[in-house]
């Protein structure tokens, strides 16, 4: 570990050579190399605690939850209760306000199928912008075309920034939701959301907030936020696969009607009509992913114990590093140079394709992402087809650093 690892900043009181052990996943290595994961904004790697609750569960407990008076069925309802209340209490809000969900992409699809599609009408505005994941674009456009509204789309400044005079010039009467990205995936611009919500809530728009790429970063107050939904990953933030929530004030989840039918979201079913639950049940049809989510308020436990502000701290500390190195290589250029940026690096080195760059350092043990990201507007923006994307975590090191940034010379001479 460098002496930059146990450095002198916020971060320092935690010992992340510590933290770094607790991720089994970190000691493999890859082609005979040592792994140098850069790919967490694809997914995050899982601590031992977290794989230890799944493990614990399937063991122990398994069980279905709400069904089942017996014993283990009451261990599993309540284990799975207590991930809601810590997801909660994590984000700032009330967990009987939080539908549990797969993630992300169903969360915003939930948002669209069951507030909007009911509500928007020919003539009305969705408002969207250029840097969002496809997640936040396709289910607003499959709604548009059901309902006749139209997208409109907020774009950049040369940060890779939202360009906050043209989006709110944007919000004219007929826009009836604004959905947003809180942090980009591929440029890392963290939005002032609280901001944007505010000026869309004084227009009474309404507004959903994509916190996929937030909530692994950033300590979170959803509910100072002021948004109307919030969306949330758990495989993003230590979780595992298949977890994520949605945030919905109180008064949305009462109207909106149930996106996906079946058990556990009833509380009575006949043939002539059924009486759902109550939210956030109303939205949480069939056997959820019970393990999932007990492994989900493991990593909220966790992410707790450095804290958000410490693990926030180091990853900028990281971050800082990586494009002071990376700015060392010629011919490489960043996208994106927001003023206020997560730890996500995308990037591209003159004549060489982001595949083969991505190809060669997997060669050399270093796992980064490369392609349109799942943003494609955001491509045909910068004129590219693809890029690199570096995207560190609190478990990455400076040492991983500047193995990556040696390798990255390597494998751009034999590409040259
Ligand atoms: N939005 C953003 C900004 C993302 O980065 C991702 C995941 N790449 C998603 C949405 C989709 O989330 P999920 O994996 O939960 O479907």
């Amino acid at each position: 570990m460098s002496r930059m690892d146990a450095s002198s900043t916020a971060a320092s009181t935690i010992d992340w050579a510590r933290v770094r052990a607790d991720f089994p996943l970190l000691t493999r290595q890859v082609h005979g190399k040592p792994l140098i994961y850069f790919d967490s904004a694809n997914t995050g790697q899982k601590p031992e605690s977290v794989i230890e609750a799944v493990d614990d569960f399937y063991r122990r407990h398994n069980a279905n939850v709400s069904r089942a008076v017996h014993a283990l069925g009451t261990e599993a309802t309540d284990a799975y209760e207590a991930a809601r209340t810590k997801l909660g209490k994590f984000l700032n809000v009330r967990s009987d306000e939080l539908v549990l969900c797969s993630g992300t992409t169903f969360a915003l699809n939930l948002v669209a199928y069951s507030w909007a599609l009911p509500r928007l009408q020919p003539g009305d505005a969705i408002v969207l912008t250029r840097m969002e994941h496809h997640a936040n674009i396709v289910p607003w456009q499959l709604v548009a075309q059901r309902t006749g509204a139209t997208i409109k789309v907020a774009e950049l400044n040369e940060r890779g920034e939202l360009d906050l005079d043209q989006l709110y010039s944007l919000l004219t009467p007929e826009v009836k939701v604004l959905s947003l990205t809180h942090v980009s995936n591929v440029l890392g611009t963290v939005n002032p959301v609280r901001e944007i919500c505010r000026e869309a809530r004084r227009r009474g728009i309404v507004t959903a907030v994509d916190g996929s790429q937030a909530a692994p970063h950033r300590a979170l107050d959803v509910a100072a936020i002021g948004c109307d939904f919030y969306a949330i990953t758990g495989h993003k933030m230590c979780g595992p696969t298949g977890t994520g929530a949605l945030w919905a004030r109180r008064e949305h989840l009462a109207a909106m009607p149930p996106f996906i039918g079946g058990g556990e979201m009833i509380k009575e079913v006949r043939f002539e009509g059924t009486v759902f639950n109550d939210p956030p049940h109303k939205f949480e049809a069939g056997t959820p992913n019970i393990a999932g989510f007990i492994g989900l308020g493991a990593a909220v436990d966790y992410l707790s114990s450095p804290g958000m502000a410490n693990i926030e701290a180091r990853e900028q500390e990281l971050l800082a590093h990586a494009t002071e190195e990376l700015s060392k290589v010629p011919g490489l250029r960043i996208f994106g140079q927001a003023r206020d940026r997560a730890a996500v690096i995308s990037f591209l080195v003159e004549g060489a394709h982001a595949h083969d760059l991505a190809t060669l350092l997997d060669l050399e043990g270093v796992a980064i992402r490369s392609g349109h990201h799942c943003a494609h507007p955001l491509m045909q923006h910068f004129g590219v087809p693809a890029t690199c994307r570096a995207s560190l975590a609190f478990y990455n090191t400076h040492d991983e650093v500047d193995a990556f940034v040696a390798a990255l010379g390597k494998v751009r001479k034999l590409l040259g």
